[in-house]
């Protein structure tokens, strides 16, 4: 395990500590609240080839306050303990913050899928998956897996066949796994929640003239020139939203291959499809590319996004940003130390456990889903548009005057899953800001939006235990 990685643990503990100091709380209940509850650690055989690989997994759940816990599964050969447990914690905090009725929980496992075949990774996957259920760590009310880093829904299908084969007959099977394919018990609008969530979470904060003005900020997103680190699934969100809903220009994205410029603006959709045909997105027309990778760091810009892995700004690097705004549209990408030197120069930092949220809360969004049976807007939608064109008509008669076709399709629809998907959404990333701002606001206390965050998150955990009766 590299150094940088045994200090993200490390880092969460440290912004972790800080809040809780700025809290009330009796010192064994935050430890109660800080430590990881369940941490499983395995080995199985799977056979690649002709030979068998050992392959290390882990899956930790952070906290039990509620149940299931909740949280992504993570593919990559980076994965170690320490990082899942990191992760994990985050995912308490975050599932708090946003009312996501969930304990915290992460799994990895420490393979590079980029090196094995389709069908190989199916074979983990599965084996993973029997693993979990051996040892109960997986079910609709016990913990539930989602897509992360190296995985996808494809990967959530696997999982929810392999649990469903085990449990045959168990009516809730399909709220064992989220971010599933929509035909495969999955939810519209999971695929794209966690970047639309990080687009939300920036247009809300960046609405509030008074707090913009503090920060030496124009209020608004629009016209705001941002950066993005990682053109995954969540870094291509965020830049094709945050263009075509909040008029971002993109001047700059970073990928594995390298960095690429166009003051000018660069079109993500076109990116992305470009990306896809070359495997790279150098020689993107109209470009150009930057002498190292690492030189996003430095690029001069409204709003930096790191949508990647976690320490990709430390203290090393952390004098060279020149952003205003840091977007952890990743989970842990500023480390703590790094944070420190950040506020010090006046750079914003949204906090991970809450701008990256959307994805857990459309998982939430899903689970339930699954538990009802019925597709959000199924029973309603068609009576709403009836009685919204009733009053149109009703309109239309009294006023003597003609709703134009256009303006009439318009008023007269009725929510569909998408719809309603994205409007809980945003719903939630408006709600969860302004609490973070209540406290962030009482400048005594958080002197960040980090630790803001995180008072948040620690009390109301703390307020489920005490209600539980464990901590009175
Ligand atoms: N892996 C995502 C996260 O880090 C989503 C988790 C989920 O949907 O459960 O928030």
């Amino acid at each position: 395990m590299s150094e940088k990685q045994a200090s993200f643990y490390a880092s969460v503990e440290r912004n972790f500590d800080k809040a809780a100091a700025l809290t009330d709380h009796p010192k064994g209940l935050l430890e109660q609240i800080k430590v990881c509850n369940a941490i499983y650690q395995m080995n199985f055989p799977v056979k690649i080839g002709n030979s068998y690989q050992v392959i290390e997994a882990f899956r930790v759940q952070h906290s039990h306050h509620r149940l299931p816990t909740k949280g992504g599964i993570r593919f990559s050969h980076l994965v170690n303990k320490e990082e899942v447990m990191a992760l994990a914690s985050l995912m308490t905090y975050k599932c708090a913050l946003v009312d996501v009725p969930f304990g915290g929980a992460k799994g990895g496992v420490s393979v590079s899928p980029r090196k094995y075949t389709e069908e190989q990774l199916e074979k983990i996957t599965r084996r993973y998956t029997v693993e979990l259920v051996r040892k109960g760590f997986i079910g609709p009310g016990i913990d539930v897996p989602a897509p992360d880093y190296g995985t996808g829904s494809r990967e959530m299908a696997w999982i929810l066949d392999t649990y469903q084969q085990l449990k045959n007959g168990e009516l809730d099977s399909a709220a064992c796994v989220t971010g599933k394919p929509v035909n495969q018990n999955g939810i519209r609008g999971r695929t794209e929640a966690t970047g639309r969530g990080v687009f939300y979470g920036l247009k809300e904060m960046l609405s509030n003239e008074a707090d913009c003005k503090a920060w030496g900020l124009k209020p608004g997103i629009e016209g705001k020139t941002m950066v993005i680190q990682g053109l995954g699934n969540v870094g291509s969100y965020t830049g094709t939203i945050s263009i075509d809903e909040g008029d971002v220009k993109v001047i700059a994205v970073s990928e594995i291959e390298g960095t690429i410029v166009d003051e000018n603006g660069i079109d993500i959709h076109k990116l992305i499809k470009y990306r896809k045909d070359k495997k790279s997105i150098l020689g993107f027309p109209g470009t150009k590319t930057l002498p190292k990778r690492d030189n996003w760091v430095g690029i001069k810009c409204d709003i930096l996004v790191p949508a990647a892995l976690e320490s990709q700004i430390h203290k090393g690097n952390a004098k060279k940003v020149k952003a205003k705004i840091i977007a952890e549209a990743a989970n842990g990408p500023v480390t703590a130390e790094a944070e420190e030197i950040l506020l010090k120069k006046g750079v914003v930092v949204v906090p991970d456990m809450y701008l990256n949220a959307g994805g857990v809360t459309v998982s939430y969004f899903e689970w339930l889903k699954n538990l009802s049976h019925v597709r959000y807007g199924r029973i309603e939608k068609r009576f709403d548009e009836r009685a919204y064109t009733n009053l149109v008509g009703l309109v239309e008669k009294m006023t003597g005057k003609v709703v134009s076709n256009k303006e009439k399709e318009f008023l007269t629809r009725g929510a569909d899953e998408v719809d309603l998907v994205r409007s809980g959404l945003e719903e939630t990333m408006i709600t969860a800001y302004n609490q973070i701002r209540e406290v962030y606001r009482r400048k005594r206390k958080a002197k960040d939006l980090r630790t803001a965050a995180f008072i948040n998150a620690i009390n109301k955990v703390a307020s489920d235990y005490m209600t539980l009766g464990i901590f009175p």
